[in-house]
């Protein structure tokens, strides 16, 4: 494919090939290059594969720098393996781009490299197009054989517990949205909660053996904790005002302030369940787990919030209105 001139493999030699080199911590047999990469799968491991896509204007808004679409494709993809208990080893990386802005490329090449820098992973392949842009990665990660958190593991009984602060990458959505500038700490978090979500890589590996089930919050804690209950065919009893809430959503006067009309925290508080992509991960656990769960969460300085039990009778429930599901309460309004 050429572009006014250059061609694909221009930009995968001086772009791409060079990102693969950015980590060579882990092992690869067969890199960029040839028609296939190949690695080894260690004995008694397990890989993890997961892909993601991003496209510009559905994923992403227009104005969304190059470093940050680089960082957040990959960041949502490792949170998958975060979600398994994977340790990230190698990903592919699918870009199909309107043309070959070669400083945009090298941007978003930069947004990779960060991410990479913090969580070891290695660029092995992938594909260049022309299209609308869109951001395709694949991640492949190792876990040992058998002893990955998956989502229909949740029992009756187990706590539901969810890491980090929820909402906070939905209020930067709605400033990006409303075009508003971020004039304060707690806005500037939420549009980097949008834009550079951290993959929570060490918590997964960290909760393999504590944690029944695990699922990373993509969609929303109700969505997608709904999903764990859904495999697991069990429900959860929710303390809604243990939700750990973003500071953005604290400041409610702030939030007037940007069109918003949460009267009290409790509506802060839906909002903070129901918004997406804040990529913490929502796991169940039992409760003589508790003390490990608290030693964790010290040692990684990450929080972590315990917000319910697992019961028999299908559906969520908020504790302090127990009768009514929280589906019929109405959040889905929010
Ligand atoms: P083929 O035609 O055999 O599919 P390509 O010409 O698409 O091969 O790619 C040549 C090599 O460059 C392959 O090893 C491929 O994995 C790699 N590659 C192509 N695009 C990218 C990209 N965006 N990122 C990383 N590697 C890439
Ligand atoms: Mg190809």
């Amino acid at each position: 494919m050429r572009w006014h001139g250059v061609n694909e493999f221009a930009l995968i030699e001086t772009h791409f090939k060079r990102l693969a080199m950015e980590n060579v911590t882990v092992a690869v047999d067969l890199g960029i290059g040839d028609d296939c990469a190949l690695v080894s799968v260690p004995q008694g491991k397990q890989l993890a594969i997961s892909t993601d896509t991003l496209v510009q204007g559905v994923h992403f808004p227009e104005t969304t720098s190059a470093f940050d679409v680089g960082y957040k494709a990959l960041a949502v993809n490792l949170s998958d393996l975060a979600a398994m208990g994977a340790e990230p080893a190698w990903f592919t990386l699918c870009l199909t781009l309107p043309d070959p802005a070669t400083t945009w490329i090298a941007d978003f090449c930069q947004g990779l490299s960060a991410l990479i820098r913090d969580f070891p992973v290695r660029l092995i392949g992938g594909d260049t197009t022309r299209g609308p842009l869109t951001v395709s990665i694949q991640v492949m990660g190792l876990v040992d054989k058998n002893r990955s958190l998956l989502r229909g593991a949740a029992r009756v009984g187990d706590d539901i517990w969810v890491s980090g602060y929820l909402g906070g990458a939905g209020v930067g959505l709605k400033l990006l949205e409303k075009n508003v500038i971020a004039d304060t700490d707690d806005l500037h978090d939420a549009i980097q909660r949008l834009n550079r979500p951290r993959p929570r890589i060490n918590l997964g590996r960290g909760l393999l053996g504590l944690a029944s089930a695990c699922i990373d919050v993509s969609d929303g804690l109700l969505a997608d904790l709904g999903h764990i209950l859904h495999q697991s065919q069990v429900g959860a009893m929710l303390d809604i005002e243990s939700i750990p809430i973003a500071p953005a959503l604290h400041n409610l006067e702030g939030l007037r302030a940007i069109g918003f009309e949460p009267v009290e925290l409790e509506q802060a508080r839906f909002f903070a369940l129901s918004w997406g992509d804040d990529y913490e991960l929502c796991f169940t656990a039992k409760a003589n787990q508790r003390d490990d769960i608290q030693r964790l969460s010290e040692l990684l300085k990450v929080p972590i919030s315990r917000i319910g039990q697992v019961v028999a009778q299908p559906g969520l429930f908020d504790i302090s209105a127990p009768d009514t599901p929280l589906e019929a309460a109405g959040f889905t309004h929010f």
